[in-house]
């Protein structure tokens, strides 16, 4: 509560928070009292939730929860210090080379998260007087890691290609670095990753592929987008996060060797921060083998994207094209996306509004995001809630 006393700076704050609320941009949070799933108890109702990232339903998988719990009683809940000090696990390594494997590169390297990954490699490979381009859409961990590193940046509008080359090409910096999305991750729609590679290949520049929403979903095991696309090069860098698909924590990246060891020594978000649990790497394991043998969890979610886009024709909103589990509605307006959203929660589903300034202005949406965890029925409820609000 802002007494009278409260300093002038506070009060500036309550001020800035009450026009966001005006704007239909104030943030608000939801307790959950469940495990992630397509039911989940919030704030004491339960929902049918939309809102996940945990596409193939692998979060509160019993395999990866005996996994974590074993590793607990064995290793403890701890890391203890840093990767670089004494908080490397032999579970982190056999980790990191199953990761590698999998995704069919030299090397692969832990981080704690995405953002984390994301600024550790860009200020790593990139710095003053060097040149970052990176998609107008890219995911706010990218653009700060750009702006972070202090190289130029260049934002290209949305997959332009002509764009890019045009800024690549009248580029004179020594160190160059394009960095993309793989599955941009409020629309759903994949990067031209072939021709971003060819692009960087004639102009000579890193690609750094940020594969969060790719991983796990893409590729014929769910080895992502590089997978999906046939593409090899050392200049890739490769990183996904394990909190969504993976259904835990974390990130790595991946490739040529020499890369990984410059991070190891380089990547300021890798040196100065506590190494993550050694149970989550065991988590991580686990979670790895049902992404690989699970395939009837990729099939399962190309029939609910199906059933969906079909179910939607007709109705007074449309779906962006997406071929991923993202599949946003578009509305609009802010307020009109959250009345959307409340009117949905009030008949029991869970769909985040995604406003501005995480999209651009006048794009607020309903994040749709689909779950190998929902059967058809789950599709079919939301279906015919949205006809009854249209209608
Ligand atoms: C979620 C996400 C991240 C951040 O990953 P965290 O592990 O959650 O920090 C980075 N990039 C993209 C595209 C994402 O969607």
């Amino acid at each position: 509560m802002p007494s009278a006393a409260a300093p002038a700076m506070i009060d500036e704050l309550a001020r800035a928070l009450a026009e966001l609320d005006g704007q239909g941009l104030k943030r608000r949070r939801r307790s959950v009292d469940s495990p992630p799933g397509a039911r989940v108890r919030v704030d004491g109702r339960d929902y049918l939730s939309f809102c996940s990232n945990d596409y193939l339903g692998l979060a509160n998988h019993p395999a990866l929860i005996a996994a974590a719990q074993s590793a607990a009683a064995e290793a403890g809940v701890g890391a203890g210090s840093a990767h670089l000090v004494a908080g490397h696990h032999r579970r982190h390594d056999k980790l990191e080379q199953a990761l590698a494997a999998f995704v069919g590169l030299p090397a692969a390297l832990l981080f704690s998260t995405g953002y984390m990954a994301n600024i550790g490699v860009v200020t790593a490979l990139v710095g003053r007087g060097d040149a970052v381009f990176g998609d107008k859409l890219n995911h706010a961990s990218l653009v700060d890691a750009c702006l972070l590193s202090r190289a130029e940046l260049t934002r290209y509008p949305h997959g332009d290609l002509a764009f890019l080359e045009a800024k690549l090409q009248a580029c004179g910096a020594k160190n160059k670095l394009v960095a993309t999305d793989a599955v941009f991750s409020m629309d759903g729609d994949l990067a031209p990753l072939p021709a971003l590679l060819a692009l960087c290949e004639r102009y000579d520049a890193w690609l750094l592929v940020d594969d969060a929403h790719g991983f796990g979903v893409l590729g014929a095991q769910g080895q992502g987008s590089l997978n999906q696309f046939n593409l090899r090069s050392d200049r890739i860098v490769y990183m996904a996060t394990l909190g969504k698909a993976a259904g835990v924590f974390g990130a790595f990246v991946a490739g040529h060797s020499t890369l990984i060891d410059w991070l190891v020594n380089k990547a300021r978000t890798y040196v100065y921060t506590t190494a993550t649990p050694p149970m989550l790497a065991a988590a991580l394991s686990a979670s790895l083998q049902q992404i690989a043998a699970d395939d009837w969890r990729r099939a399962r979610l190309k029939e609910l994207v199906a059933q969906l886009k079909a179910g939607l024709a007709g109705l007074p909103w449309s779906l962006l094209d997406s071929a991923t589990p993202i599949q946003p509605l578009l509305v609009g307006a802010n307020q009109a996306a959250l009345r959307l959203a409340e009117a949905l929660r009030e008949r029991g589903i869970l769909i985040p509004a995604i406003r501005p300034p995480t999209v651009p202005q006048g794009t607020a949406r309903l994040r749709i995001s689909l779950s190998a965890a929902h059967a058809p029925a789950d599709v079919e409820q939301l279906l015919g809630t949205l006809r009854e609000l249209a209608g």
